[in-house]
């Protein structure tokens, strides 16, 4: 049976790679000219398997509406006018407290804690090389009140202990010396250190396993390939006509990330995904024992930091609905301030590259991995938001199953979205 997956980032190469092993014949395609060049290309590389709290749950309803509504320099909202995006907020702010922000967030550990088990077998399988990082993530924070806030969180969603340990300032220091300077200063109350959690190039990963896709499961990689439409009898989809002519299959995964949005309004499907735009910075490391070790999420600020190899990335600033990927030079100018003000001695600051990239996200935090019932050979794999790296593989596993009329009963939650 013929599978076409549109999109060659990390949950399109992921989707590709389990279908071919479960004996699909796969054919990826791709605008540009290889796998990862849109947003899997220098996110911040945390593999985040225990962060399952929505990004929204952890303020409260009237801080989530003044952080939105704020200059904040790490936060903000473009085109107030929208009516859809009104709509989108308020759905947001529906996921983010009591009982639905505790049911995402457990459904997320489901697919967290099997992309983990997923990463294993897959670095023994495949000897995949992707500066894999696995010492853990250390969540900082500045004063008392936000440790006992997050640790709070932490005991209500059961990950104390058994995902994470609590940390005073000196335990940090010991964790990661290069806090030192936060601690000098009286800034670093505590933490909480996910031993579980890893850190890793994405991009280095995709490029990978789309070249084992490639040469040991004869998945067929079109790149330069646009889809510009795609098209229906109106009971299913009967191909997708791109620049290089019309592609048709059995079936088809929808995986293009924000970039193929509009592909799904032209068949009248809404996925509810919003662009959040966010940035990054890469330095290379000078003293390789110096610099972090470990990753590093700053919760107040929602940066992240990661050590990926002799790569010391940082990575944040959420700007919802800005679609236009432009670099915008006070966002690098506040990734570079919370860097020199949070270490000494990191990395080339004089030949660091700045990226951006629009992650889709949905108001519920969670991956759409679907099918499209009124076409039946559509299937939906996107919405990953901020953790489509950490969420990949076990994505791409659950879509080979979905695929296969075989999804575990513990995925059932997936099914009950209401795609129009
Ligand atoms: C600043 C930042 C930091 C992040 N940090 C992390 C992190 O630490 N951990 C984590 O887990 N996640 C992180 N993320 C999120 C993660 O990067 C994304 O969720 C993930 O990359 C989304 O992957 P994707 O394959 O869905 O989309 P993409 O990587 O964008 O892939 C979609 C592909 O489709 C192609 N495409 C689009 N339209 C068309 C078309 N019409 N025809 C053909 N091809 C097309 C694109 O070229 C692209 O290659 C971060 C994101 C950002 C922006």
């Amino acid at each position: 049976m013929r599978v076409l997956v549109l999109g060659a980032g990390i949950i399109g190469v992921a989707s590709a790679y389990y279908l071919a092993k479960a004996g699909y014949e796969v054919t990826v395609l791709e605008a540009n000219e290889g796998p990862a060049r849109e947003c899997s290309f220098a996110n911040g590389g945390q593999l985040s398997f225990s962060h399952i709290e929505n990004w929204s749950s952890s303020l409260s309803f009237f801080s989530l509406i003044r952080t939105l509504t704020s200059t904040q320099p790490h936060i903000a909202l473009h085109n107030f006018g929208d009516k859809k995006l009104m709509f989108w907020l308020a759905s947001l702010l529906s996921n983010s407290f009591g009982i639905n922000a505790h049911k995402n967030s457990r459904n997320l550990y489901r697919i967290s804690a099997l992309s983990r088990e997923l990463f294993r077998s897959i670095i023994d399988e495949e000897k995949i090389d992707f500066d894999f990082n696995d010492s853990g993530i250390l969540h900082f924070y500045r004063t008392k009140k936000e440790l006992n806030k997050a640790i709070n969180n932490a005991k209500n969603l059961d990950l104390l202990e058994k995902e994470a340990v609590i940390l005073d300032a000196d335990q940090c220091i010991e964790k990661e010396p290069s806090l030192v300077k936060l601690y000098q200063e009286n800034k670093l109350a505590g933490g909480l250190f996910y031993k579980n959690d890893a850190c890793g190039n994405c991009a280095k990963f995709v490029q990978n396993l789309a070249k084992i896709c490639q040469e040991k499961y004869k998945v067929k990689f079109d790149y330069n390939v646009k889809v510009k439409n795609i098209l229906t009898n109106y009971k299913k989809i009967t191909g997708v006509n791109t620049t290089s002519g019309v592609y048709d299959a059995d079936n088809y995964v929808y995986a293009l990330g924000f970039g193929g949005i509009s592909l799904l309004s032209g068949i009248k499907i809404d996925p509810k995904i919003r662009p959040l735009q966010g940035y990054s910075i890469s330095s290379k490391v000078l003293n390789l024992a110096e610099a972090p070790q470990i990753g590093l999420t700053d919760t107040r600020n929602k940066i992240v930091y990661s050590r990926i190899g002799n790569i010391f990335r940082v990575a944040g600033v959420i700007e919802i609905n800005n679609s236009k990927n432009k670099i915008s030079k006070n966002k690098i100018e506040f990734l570079q301030k919370s860097l020199n003000g949070n270490f000494s001695n990191y990395g080339d600051v004089d030949n660091d590259t700045s990226w951006s990239g629009i992650r889709p996200f949905r108001p519920n935090s969670l991956p759409l991995i679907y099918q499209v019932k009124k076409y039946g050979n559509l299937y939906l794999n996107t919405g990953h938001g901020s953790l489509g790296w950490t969420l990949s593989l076990a994505s791409g596993q659950i879509l080979a199953d979905l695929i296969d009329n075989k999804l575990p009963e513990k995925f059932g939650f997936l099914r009950q979205e209401k795609v129009g």
